[in-house]
């Protein structure tokens, strides 16, 4: 039920103005230019009317009071409606209860109010609760009373619904059958679904756009992955180079050392074999002292000879006078015997001491015997005997030490003889040695030569192996820079199999390889890389999940569009065969029989499309669209259709097909802005009864000047216009009514 109507700064009702609707049938009456209409497009407004021009204006501004010689304009005009929820039409209000403010009770009002400013702003509020323009339509199309306002017949609109196109009547009926409800949530399915197909195709785009980097971060991480796979190969194949090498120079050495160990004993036996030979060969420069030893000896043994033969002949000698004197005595004996004494001559005495004068050495002893023989020179003739004797005796004993000394000259000869013979063997064992050490220098300076060359030949490979070795440490450097830590430990790996030597070129030729394969890689560090990649993986397979997700809501979206469209469909037809039931009732009533039916017929929509070009085209696929035909044709004239018909005959029709919709499917009220019109006072009558019949389904206001009409109101509104251009409102009787509105 519609309760009432508050107008403030809406067209010509400047000030607050309020309608009550008390009764079913409430008329609303004035002179042309009061205001009556402005009512009717009240009730629009705050119902949600968004066509300005259906509220005869061009912007929101012309909505609003815009001022008089008397009063000055208004800066917004507001309405609100405030509807009875006793029959429980807005249970969606009830289902949520929030949305209306007080929660407990249910809501026995809804109160819509609608205000639009000068900036052509427009606010809602929904039982004074700011809300916005799609829950008032949700709302009133839940209580069937549609957006199109079909339920607001305004003042030369009744033939609206006779003159629109088949789509248009189409629209008027579903909104008119209530089922603009499901038009909505279909279109709200559609614009979601047109929605989740842009994310889809947004998101397909996104996944197309990254797949080029993530295909390019795939070769990258692949290209890292095989750079790191060489890199472990190359370690493993450095360090068994570097153990390779390790091996090699270590053999090398060792192998070395032990060619050289003999070599350098060899040179050591060879040096003092040398030594040994020029010590030989030096001791024979000592040859010539040994012949001057020898010619020494030589002399001495002469020397000695001949002495040794002096001696001999002074032996002789004192052996004569030994024997001389032996005679002398033996002489003087017998003298003696005879004379008593024998005398030696002084000539023999002086002989011998001139004889024993001429030996040299033994001359001291000569020396004695001359003093002797001087002293006894004198009276020697008169020496006796016994001085004889004596001298015999001396002699005896000269001899005897001559002989002494003799034996000792000849043990000295022979002494000297054997040194002689030893030096003189000595001299031709050394000549000799002589010969053979020669012979060994020759051959000790060569083998020498040749110890030293292949001495010089290993030093040679001493000194490339330290080439070789500083060329290894080196690498050893390179690796570390090159591998890192991977290199560490690599003398523990094992080397490569056996015959490595051969192979050492032919392995360092590979290592170069590698390594310029890991340059060409590029070294760099692959940890940022192969992160993107992750991530953007996971962001591909999120944006997936995303389709996945996005594709199934699309799906079950277009299965409730497509069940909204059946349900649709069938309540549509439903709903148009009843009302060709109470079309054909009424139009039978209007004009004493006759015909009238409504006809869902399909039409082809042309599809338009843009080509390539921006021009127009028509797609040859055409699209099906239903469309509402009315087929009338009157009791007794021989005229189908809607253009035949006169101008009474069209607002008869179309009232008894607006009665018939409302019928159906009535509306909680129903505004008639002089639907009635053209009517004459047969049909006023007629309509009069309609009326009362629609009256007890729907609440009506009507908006009249027809006398019959006011008289089937419970309720009448007079309408006026002072001289301020004010509108303003009273509740008045049917003679005042019926005077006012003439
Ligand atoms: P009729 O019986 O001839 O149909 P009516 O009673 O329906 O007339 P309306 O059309 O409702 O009259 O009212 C029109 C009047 O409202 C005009 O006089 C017009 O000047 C006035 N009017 C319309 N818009 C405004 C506005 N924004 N500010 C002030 N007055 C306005």
């Amino acid at each position: 039920m519609l309760k009432s109507l508050e107008v403030t700064g809406f067209k010509s009702f400047a000030k607050k103005t309020e309608l009550f609707f008390k009764s079913n049938v409430t008329a609303i009456v004035g002179p042309n230019g009061s205001g009556k209409s402005n009512v009717a497009e009240a009730f629009r407004f705050v119902l949600g009317e968004q066509s300005i021009k259906s509220m005869r204006g061009k912007r929101g501004e012309d909505l609003i009071w815009n001022g008089s010689s008397e009063i000055g304009r208004a800066n917004r005009a507001k309405v609100k409606i405030v509807l009875e929820n006793n029959k429980k039409l807005f249970s969606t209000l009830e289902r949520d209860s929030a949305r209306g403010g007080s929660a407990s009770g249910g809501f026995e009002e809804v109160v819509i109010e609608r205000v639009v400013n000068r900036d052509g702003n427009n606010e809602y509020y929904l039982n004074g609760s700011s809300v916005r323009l799609k829950d008032i339509i949700a709302l009133l199309a839940e209580a069937h009373i549609g957006a199109l306002g079909q339920h607001i017949i305004s003042q030369g609109e009744a033939d609206r619904i006779l003159s629109a196109n088949m789509r248009e009547r189409k629209e008027i009926m579903e909104d008119a059958l209530g089922l603009k409800i499901y038009q909505y949530k279909r279109e709200e399915s559609e614009r979601k679904l047109q929605k989740t197909e842009e994310n889809i195709k947004q998101v397909e785009s996104l996944r197309r756009e990254i797949a080029p980097h993530i295909r390019f971060l795939k070769k990258q991480v692949e290209k890292i992955e095989k750079t790191e796979e060489l890199r472990v190969e190359l370690a493993k194949f450095y360090r068994q180079y570097l153990k390779q090498e390790k091996n090699y120079l270590e053999n090398q050495k060792s192998q070395i050392k032990s060619e050289k160990e003999p070599i350098s004993q060899k040179l050591e036996n060879l040096e003092k074999q040398m030594n040994e030979a020029k010590d030989i060969l030096e001791a024979s420069s000592k040859k010539d002292k040994k012949s001057e030893e020898l010619i020494e000896i030589e002399n001495k043994i002469e020397k000695e000879r001949f002495e040794k033969d002096e001696f001999y002949l002074k032996i002789g000698r004192i052996e004569g006078e030994i024997s001389a004197g032996k005679r002398n005595i033996e002489k003087l004996e017998a003298e003696q015997n005879k004379e008593g004494s024998k005398t030696i001559s002084l000539y023999e005495v002086e002989e011998l001491e001139r004889e024993i004068s001429a030996f040299s050495e033994i001359s001291r002893i000569i020396e004695k015997i001359r003093e002797f023989i001087q002293r006894h020179k004198n009276n020697f003739n008169n020496k006796n005997l016994e001085e004889l004797r004596f001298y015999q005796e001396k002699l005896g004993k000269q001899k005897q030490e001559m002989e002494i000394k003799i034996q000792e000259m000849e043990n000295e000869l022979k002494d000297l003889e054997n040194k002689y013979n030893f030096i003189k063997n000595s001299i031709e064992e050394d000549k000799d040695s002589e010969r053979v050490a020669e012979k060994n220098i020759f051959r000790i300076s060569s083998e020498q030569s040749e110890s030293r060359n292949k001495l010089e030949l290993l030093k040679e490979r001493e000194h490339r192996l330290e080439i070789e070795e500083t060329d290894w440490k080196r690498e050893i450097e390179e690796g570390e820079v090159l591998l890192g830590s991977a290199i560490v430990g690599f003398e523990n790996e094992l080397a490569f199999a056996e015959g490595f030597n051969e192979a050492r070129e032919e392995n360092r030729r590979e290592l170069e390889k590698m390594k310029i394969r890991l340059e060409e890689l590029g070294g760099a560090d692959g940890t940022e890389v192969t992160k993107e990649y992750k991530e953007t993986l996971e962001r591909d397979e999120y944006l997936k999940k995303e389709l996945e997700d996005l594709k199934k809501s699309a799906d079950s979206l277009k299965e409730l569009i497509k069940e909204l469209l059946e349900k649709l469909n069938t309540e549509f037809k439903q709903g148009i065969e009843k009302i060709n039931n109470t079309f054909q009732e009424f139009f039978g009533l209007m004009f004493d029989g006759g015909h009238a039916e409504l006809k869902i017929e399909k039409l082809k929509i042309k599809n338009l499309a843009e080509n390539e070009f921006g021009e127009i085209i028509i797609e040859k696929e055409q699209k099906t669209e239903i469309g509402i035909d009315i087929d009338v044709s009157l009791p007794r004239k021989r005229i189908k259709g809607l253009d035949m018909l006169s101008g009474g005959e069209r607002a008869l029709t179309s009232i008894a097909l607006i009665f018939a919709i409302s019928r159906v499917n009535p509306p909680p009220f129903i505004i008639l802005d002089e639907t009635d019109a053209a009517l004459d006072e047969a049909n006023s009558k007629k309509y009069g009864n309609m009326i009362e019949s629609l009256s007890k389904v729907s609440q009506l206001i009507l908006i009249t000047h027809n006398r019959e009409t006011m008289s089937r109101a419970s309720v009448i509104y007079g309408v006026t216009m002072g001289r301020d251009s004010i509108s303003s409102l009273l509740s008045i009787d049917f003679e005042e009514a019926v005077s006012v509105a003439k």
